[in-house]
């Protein structure tokens, strides 16, 4: 058996009723598990008593860490930020909204006793909303025959990581962070279990239908430049077809001479080359304002307060930023 200490990252947006039932799971849980843990949530700008009653609790219970952010700068910098200052030798990532059953601990330990770097919990979508589940199970039918990692239906954030995986994580600086493609990209032996998916009981999910499809864009656009390259195709078989029927019209036309106006051709072939050519620049787009922000290197996210004291972690420690890191900005 291994020994050491597991820390738990959590990020939290508005979860204040879920904040104290997730410490009494989680510390129930551990009271049957010989390693030490620390928890870890990052109040990621909620507005309601998140922060408050994290606050409470970390002062009643010494290994509660928190990080408040300034403003919400959304879950994949949470973890971000989770990762860079957590020291534990295995790292828990999980939802502060009870959704993810703190039973799957035990089983994820286990996996990592039996020398796995990511134990990974994939949960089918029982008691999801039915046009929700079949949208994103096309999405990732189509997002793993487009980018080069392989990503899985339901398997998400909720995973435990050896310190090596993490390490490997931190050196993936990107501002525009793809968590999913990010974990699969780094490799390494994963083990899966599977689990029933949990309905949320209080406050709501902060995934709107635009957050999901932006979320889906950039699942596409930060592992691969496929999407330009099918621009090109497109383009590239477009072109030859207009050059075929330019070419055969004009034989026509020296044969016969101009038989009808055809307003009907002129017309869709304006219609379809606009919108391929929309597209296109939409896709280009896409991956400028990508590059527009990582120039930028703005910081990640700003620490308004802390109980993780500087040194702790991986945070980086240079007098003065100590509470500032690089991160993308949306
Ligand atoms: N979350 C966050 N920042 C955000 C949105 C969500 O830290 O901007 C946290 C949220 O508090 C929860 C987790 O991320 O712990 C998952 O969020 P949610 O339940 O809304 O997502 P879903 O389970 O619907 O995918
Ligand atoms: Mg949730």
């Amino acid at each position: 058996m291994k020994s050491g200490l597991i820390s738990i990252i959590i990020p939290s947006y508005n979860e204040a009723n879920n904040i104290e039932l997730l410490y009494k799971s989680l510390n129930k849980e551990f009271s049957g598990i010989d390693y030490d843990y620390e928890i870890l949530f990052v109040n990621d700008g909620s507005t309601d008593d998140t922060l408050l009653v994290i606050k409470r609790l970390a002062n009643a219970v010494p290994n509660v860490k928190y990080i408040s952010f300034t403003r919400n700068f959304g879950k994949e910098m949470a973890i971000w930020a989770g990762f860079q200052h957590v020291k534990g030798d295995a790292v828990i990532v999980m939802d502060a909204d009870l959704q993810h059953p703190c039973c799957l601990i035990k089983p994820f330990i286990k996996g990592y006793e039996e020398g796995y770097h990511q134990v990974i919990a994939q949960r089918n979508r029982k008691g999801d909303n039915r046009i929700r589940s079949f949208l994103s199970s096309l999405y990732y039918c189509a997002i793993n025959r487009i980018v080069e990692v392989d990503i899985r239906d339901g398997a998400g954030d909720f995973r435990l990581l050896s310190r090596k995986a993490v390490d490997a994580l931190l050196m993936l600086n990107e501002g525009n962070r793809f968590s999913k493609g990010l974990f699969s990209w780094i490799g390494m032996d994963q083990k899966i279990i599977y689990y029933d998916n949990v309905v949320r009981k209080n406050g709501n999910s902060k995934w709107s239908f635009s957050n999901l499809l932006n979320y889906g864009i950039d699942g596409i656009v930060s592992f691969n430049n496929r999407p330009l390259r099918m621009c090109f195709y497109t383009g590239a078989f477009i072109l030859l077809a207009s050059l075929i029927y330019i070419f055969v019209n004009l034989i026509i036309i020296m044969n016969k001479g101009i038989v009808e106006p055809g307003y009907f051709t002129t017309i869709s072939a304006v219609l379809f080359l606009g919108g391929i050519q929309l597209v296109s620049l939409g896709v280009i787009g896409e991956y400028i304002g990508r590059i527009y922000y990582e120039t930028k290197k703005r910081p990640h996210y700003l620490i308004h307060e802390t109980n993780v004291e500087s040194g702790e972690g991986n945070a980086n420690t240079e007098p003065g930023i100590h509470k500032i890191h690089r991160s993308w900005d949306h």
